[in-house]
């Protein structure tokens, strides 16, 4: 029987992983195994430059911080399995986690199986992904690329005008592609946004094709309005995709507490979620920040929650 299994191997699975594992827990984490949906080691093993994490004043890549990650979390005894969780028990005690066939008996779970930024799906946002296209401008916004040059934001909800907000501190003009002649946003969102002298939101216009070529990137985004089909070439450095997250909780559904979207619900200020013994950390239950760093954080909070409830539990 395993003293706690953490499921998903990004920022937030393996802080978790490092603190049970030098809490003497000896973690078995699940990290997936490579498939369309499944990256192990998250989100970060899509990009090429982090600035913004701590500790790393020169920058890293993505693959290589989460390298580091592993290890650090291997060093102290954490387990490691390549295989993606298929299915899982929670209605008693001990949980059962499965994979393929597989079945693990567990007192404990740390569910950080993060969540997908959603992205229109033309094939040129595949093409040009980290050479121009992001769905994080947080992340990426700041980068030398982008910095007095334009850039587009597709959405039309408060995530996509926080976005053109941030984005106008280095692009030149932001564009907001919206494919209706109202916003989502909530109203001081959206007058914000329209208000600003470097945003233009396209109305009625939805893209129709990211342009550019191989060494350089994204060039342009080509637009094209939903009442006439007449098509426009925006100038552009920069394509951030703002049209939502898609949590990976489908295997929760109906079993743990989550918001319309699907983010799981935790208790206030724990990681605790709706199950006794079941903690969340990361994307997964954060639609707020998304950010290596704030993962990582709810890693550690899951992992000290969960060794302060077996405590309690089970001595
Ligand atoms: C292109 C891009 C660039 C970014 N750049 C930055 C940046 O510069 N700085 C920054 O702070 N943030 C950045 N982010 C955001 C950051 O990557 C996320 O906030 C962070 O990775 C969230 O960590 P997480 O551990 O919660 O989830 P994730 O990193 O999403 O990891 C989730 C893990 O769960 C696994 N998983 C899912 N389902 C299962 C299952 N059933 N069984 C087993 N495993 C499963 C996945 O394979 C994955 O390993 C970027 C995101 C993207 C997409």
């Amino acid at each position: 029987m395993e003293n706690v299994v953490i499921i998903g191997s990004g920022p937030a699975g393996y802080t978790a992983a490092l603190y049970a594992a030098r809490g003497n827990l000896e973690p078995l984490i699940f990290e997936g195994e490579l498939s369309k949906d499944i990256l192990p080691g998250g989100q970060l093993m899509t990009t090429t430059d982090v600035e913004n994490y701590p500790g790393f004043p020169e920058g890293v890549t993505g693959p290589d911080m989460m390298d580091l990650f592993k290890k650090q979390a291997q060093r102290f005894g954490a387990k490691v399995l390549s295989k993606t969780v298929t299915g899982i028990e929670l209605s008693k005690q001990p949980f059962t986690v499965c994979s393929g066939g597989e079945e693990w008996q567990t007192k404990a779970v740390i569910i950080a199986t993060g969540a997908t930024a959603k992205y229109l799906g033309l094939e040129s946002e595949e093409k040009f992904m980290n050479r121009g296209v992001s769905a994080c401008a947080t992340c990426d916004g700041a980068l030398p690329r982008f910095r007095g040059r334009p850039t587009v934001v597709v959405g039309g909800g408060d995530t996509a005008m926080e976005e053109a907000l941030f984005l106008t501190n280095f692009s030149s003009h932001v564009h907001v592609i919206h494919r209706r002649d109202k916003l989502r946003a909530s109203k001081i969102m959206g007058d914000r946004a329209v208000a600003h002298e470097k945003i233009t939101i396209e109305w009625n216009s939805v893209v129709d094709e990211i342009l550019g070529d191989d060494d350089h990137g994204v060039s342009a985004v080509r637009i094209k309005d939903v009442h006439s089909g007449e098509t426009r070439d925006i100038e552009a450095a920069g394509y951030f995709s703002a049209i939502g997250h898609k949590p990976n909780t489908d295997l929760f559904a109906g079993v743990l507490d989550m918001d319309d979207v699907g983010y799981l619900r935790v208790e206030p200020g724990t990681s605790k979620t709706s199950i006794t013994g079941v903690f969340a950390a990361g994307d997964v239950a954060d639609p707020i920040y998304r950010q290596a760093v704030t993962a990582a954080g709810s890693g550690c909070k899951a992992a000290i929650d969960c060794a302060r409830w077996l405590e309690a539990q089970h001595g």
